[in-house]
């Protein structure tokens, strides 16, 4: 079996001790040689310099590190500010997005649409950036209709995405269904499936509440059943989710994007069931 290409996704932490932790997070990741590590931003620039100074660590580090953006409650300027900063550093490869404006944050900002950020990163750096963009198997939960969702998936794609990352799903059929109909509409890049390890029950449906991803009944009544038993529901969770992986990766997904916030064990462990070799 050909080697399966990781990537893992961090926050920025806000206070030093998770800064500490998120060091020996990815040190002991990096023994699983990953493609890139990407850190989040907070929609309306909360997290600017906190993903900033992350990308840069991890960068100095020897990771690709590949930075968020999202557009929403930006102005132009403020994005080309980013853009500027980045590619002063070198950083070559970028997650943009539109994100969500925390409640009571009013203006929306010059761009609606990750659509139009891939298009402005376009027209201000050309092919500099690698661009990934979002992608939703079981659709965002705004869109107007599943197809309005596809469209716009293909919009970003037109505009000059090189590759998308999904969002989380426990269904592997929501994935290869999205995947053809993406092909029919011409989406010939590769979508790297979004993994969220199960490791807190409570944590998982509030997620998965807001983000719109499906948590399967069969799997909540069984982490629901474990109650405060967490040895359980890590177990369990590994099962399920080191499951869909094998499921995905046979089935022909071009690698894995762990969700890690900003821990280890549940990714590191996944990887290793599926027989990935630490360095
Ligand atoms: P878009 O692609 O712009 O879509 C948003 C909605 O608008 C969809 O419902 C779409 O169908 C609709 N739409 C798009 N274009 C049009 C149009 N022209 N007319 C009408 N409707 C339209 N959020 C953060 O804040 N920070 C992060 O770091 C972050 N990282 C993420 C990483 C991944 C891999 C994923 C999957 C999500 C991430 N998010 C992040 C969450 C993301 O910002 C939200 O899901 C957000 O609600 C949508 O962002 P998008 O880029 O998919 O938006």
């Amino acid at each position: 079996m050909k080697p399966i290409e990781l990537s893992f996704e961090f926050f920025p932490p806000k206070m030093a001790e998770g800064v500490e932790k998120l060091r020996a997070s990815r040190k002991e990741l990096a023994k699983l040689s990953p493609k890139f590590v990407s850190v989040t931003f907070g929609a309306g620039g909360s997290t600017q310099q906190g993903t900033l100074d992350t990308v840069l660590e991890m960068a100095s580090e020897g990771f690709e590190a590949a930075p968020h953006l999202s557009c929403i409650g930006s102005s132009k300027d403020n994005l080309r500010a980013i853009l500027s900063q980045y590619r002063e550093h070198g950083i070559r490869h970028i997650v943009a997005l539109r994100g969500d404006l925390p409640s009571g944050m009013g203006e929306v900002g010059e761009l609606r649409y990750a659509s139009e950020l891939v298009a402005f990163i376009r027209q201000e750096h050309d092919d500099w950036f690698d661009i990934e963009v979002a992608a939703y198997p079981e659709f965002h939960p705004q869109s107007k209709s599943p197809r309005a969702d596809l469209e716009n998936f293909a919009r970003k794609v037109k505009a000059g995405a090189n590759s998308a990352i999904t969002q989380y799903f426990y269904n592997a059929d929501a994935y290869f269904t999205f995947l053809g109909e993406a092909r029919k509409l011409g989406v010939d890049v590769p979508v790297t499936p979004g993994i969220m390890p199960i490791t807190n029950f409570s944590q998982l449906m509030r997620f998965s509440d807001m983000c719109g991803a499906e948590v399967p009944k069969w799997v909540v009544r069984r982490l629901e059943s474990f109650g405060d038993d967490r040895e359980s529901i890590r177990g369990f969770g590994l099962d399920v989710v080191t499951d869909l992986c094998r499921r995905l990766i046979e089935g022909g997904a071009p690698g894995l994007h762990f969700y890690t916030l900003n821990g280890t064990q549940a990714s590191k462990a996944i990887c290793e069931r599926l027989g990935v070799k630490s360095a």
